[in-house]
């Protein structure tokens, strides 16, 4: 059997492709806990078969309202990805597209210090950038100072990335690997005990905002469903768009 590994990125209504309205988020997880499915570490998933690991990318201020206390209510781990030089700040970043993406504030170094043992913070780069763009020095520069940032606010390690934008390349998992124990793409497939650790693929939540019960995740349907959704999106990541 299979696991998975759950990404939301903001919780808002405005509706961009980084959004989930915040009351889809909250059917999303009450079915997850409605089905019993086992919530577990991010480090844990690929060995538990028939779990979720939650996880949230960029560290967007509107957690604190939407997720972690409805995260609390059920006592669940997740992973919160930051970016580093951004906390406090918004994600604003050079690699942002002009247009389609909202402003959205990130949470800040106390805030995140604050947050319980369970939520834990990974990385996701000091600036967000394309990483297979970067030259090797410049790789190895993202993810050193993002992970060293958050030893040195939070005191304590990160030992998961998540690549920006899920761009990586044989390159940057082998940089990744110097500083890392597991880092997670944008995949959209299950995973298994198998998979690649410095590679692990996740499932956007985007893509069950609407008609799907998270509690069917293990279904054959579900399997059918992503295997639609995958091929679309592929289809559409080669348009000159
Ligand atoms: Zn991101």
């Amino acid at each position: 059997m299979r696991s998975a590994i759950l990404t939301w990125h903001s919780l808002d209504d405005s509706g961009s492709v980084i959004s989930t309205p915040p009351s889809v988020f909250r059917r999303q997880i009450e079915s997850l806990a409605d089905s019993g499915i086992p919530v577990v570490p991010l480090n844990r998933v690929r060995n538990t078969p028939g779990s979720v690991a939650l996880t949230f990318d960029d560290g967007f201020q509107n957690l604190a309202q939407h997720a972690f206390p409805l995260l609390d209510r059920f006592g669940w781990p997740a992973t919160v990805f930051v970016v580093s030089q951004y906390c406090g700040r918004s994600n604003q970043w050079p690699s942002q597209p002009a247009t389609g993406i909202p402003a959205l504030s990130l949470l800040s170094w106390d805030q995140l210090k604050a947050l319980p043992p369970r939520i834990e913070i990974g990385a996701h780069t000091a600036t967000h950038p394309h990483l297979t763009a970067l030259s090797a020095q410049d790789c190895d520069r993202e993810l050193r100072e993002c992970r060293d940032d958050i030893e040195h606010r939070l005191g304590y390690p990160a030992e998961s990335l998540a690549y920006p934008y899920g761009d990586s390349s044989q390159n940057v998992r082998l940089t990744t690997s110097r500083y890392f124990q597991f880092a997670v793409s944008t995949s959209l497939r299950f995973l298994s005990q198998d998979s690649d650790p410095l590679d692990l693929p996740r499932l956007d939540m985007y893509y069950f905002r609407s008609g799907f019960s998270l509690g069917a995740l293990f279904n054959p349907t579900a399997r059918m469903y992503l295997g639609l959704r995958g091929m679309v999106r592929e289809a559409r990541a080669r348009l000159p768009v």
